[in-house]
């Protein structure tokens, strides 16, 4: 397994000061799967104060120190060091009410949620696998460490997380784990909505998305109830669409709200923690969902208001209808760009101080500004100061 320098000196400090430490979870199980990896978690036997004392010179952040994780920045990485712990009866289905640290890593790999996740890695020792994770691997299989019903009772963002899995890996879920899914989704009202989104998220942008949700539709729909409101034939054909469209996640929260009434748009946004920028885009995509495009006067309209790279909103509209050449659409965008057409107030040929000049109040120059934009791009008037004076003048607006 190859791995970063600064996670070799992480490992080195604690090994040679006599502790045991690990990779463990998602490094070694996308190392495994040759997957790009984001972030290795480390796991120790040297407790909170033991792991401050051998990176005293490093600086360290005790964000989750309580539970026995240590955030060390070695090389300018952060990484993530946490004692072997054990959890304790869990809370609300979510969180332990206490922990206890521990000197048996098996132990410590029991309380990891799957099978695939409870994998451990040191250069000397090699892999750990202590309940068939490597198996599960190879056979594409995700399935709970020890009782699913048991695991997804504890802590209920697990049911969310094994279908996220599902769905960025292209695994089965275990028939076991699966029922025990579809006992326990009632738990995920319990889950705060940011850790849904995250995980949400992650699952519609997976390879393996149309699959998860043609066949966990009803999970869904513990938190995104109006979902049932989708006809039949419009989630088969939202699940055609999304299984063409690119990984791309607000792209593909869009298309998956696009068959419902617009009153639902905004149960969106109360019912996932979307960031303002990804709730705008994800508006965009919709609001200009029927936008006509036939024309190039439509295009130049369309492109003076959209808030969305064109590129990426005709890859939208052509995965919804499959007669609208994508390609034309966008090499007409480009056109218009290029010929420099005017699509905004700003390339105007005239600006608010002109019309304050001839006696224009604040709120009517907006007016008319707007007025004659779209004059212009209609082609009613040319863009050109004399003539868009007189169009004001002889359009009688104020
Ligand atoms: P990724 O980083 O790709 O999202 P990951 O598996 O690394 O996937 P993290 O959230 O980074 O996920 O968690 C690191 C490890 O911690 C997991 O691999 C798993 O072993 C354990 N883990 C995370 N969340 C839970 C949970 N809710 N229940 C049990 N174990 C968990
Ligand atoms: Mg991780």
């Amino acid at each position: 397994m190859q791995f970063p320098s600064y996670i070799k000196t992480c490992m080195d400090l604690l090994t040679n000061s006599g502790y045991r430490c690990y990779i463990v979870g998602g490094a070694v199980r996308d190392s495994l799967l040759k997957r790009e990896i984001f972030d290795y978690d480390l796991t120790t036997d040297a407790l909170p104060d033991q792991m401050r004392f051998v990176f005293q010179h490093y600086k360290t952040i005790p964000t989750g120190i309580k539970h026995g994780t240590l955030t060390v920045v070695i090389e300018n990485h952060p990484v993530e060091i946490t004692t072997f712990r054990t959890d304790g009866t869990y809370q609300n289905h979510r969180h332990p009410s206490s922990i206890t640290f521990t000197h048996s890593l098996k132990e410590d790999c029991a309380r990891r949620d799957f099978t695939i996740n409870a994998l451990a890695y040191h250069p000397s020792t090699g892999i750990c696998d202590f309940f068939g994770g490597q198996q599960d691997l190879k056979n594409q299989i995700l399935r709970t460490v020890g009782n699913p019903n048991e695991r997804f009772e504890e802590d209920a963002l697990r049911i969310l997380r094994a279908l996220r899995f599902a769905a960025q890996l292209g695994f089965q879920i275990e028939p076991h784990t699966r029922q025990a899914i579809f006992a326990h989704a009632q738990d995920l009202f319990y889950i705060s909505l940011e850790r849904i989104t995250e995980e949400f998220g992650k699952l519609i942008e997976g390879i393996d998305a149309p699959r998860v949700l043609l066949e966990y539709k009803t999970i869904l729909e513990v938190f995104l109830p109006e979902l049932k409101k989708i006809s039949l034939e419009d989630w088969n054909a939202t699940l055609t669409a999304i299984a063409k469209a690119p990984q791309n996640r607000n792209l593909r929260i869009a298309l998956l709200y696009t068959p419902l009434k617009d009153s639902f748009y905004q149960t969106l946004y109360q019912r996932l923690r979307l960031s303002n920028a990804n709730a705008d885009e994800i508006r965009a995509y919709i609001k200009y969902k029927d936008a006509p495009i036939e024309t190039r006067i439509d295009m130049r309209k369309l492109l003076s208001q959209l808030p969305i790279p064109y590129a990426s909103y005709f890859t939208y509209r052509a995965l919804l209808d499959s007669r609208i050449n994508q390609e034309a659409c966008e090499r007409e965008c480009m056109s218009i760009i290029k010929n420099e057409d005017c699509i905004s107030l700003k390339q105007l040929a005239i600006h608010g101080d002109n019309l304050k000049k001839i006696g224009y109040q604040n709120e009517q120059i907006g007016i008319l500004l707007q007025e004659c934009l779209n004059a212009v791009m209609e082609n009613k008037v040319r863009n050109q100061k004399d003539a868009l004076l007189q169009y004001i003048q002889s359009s009688k607006i104020f």
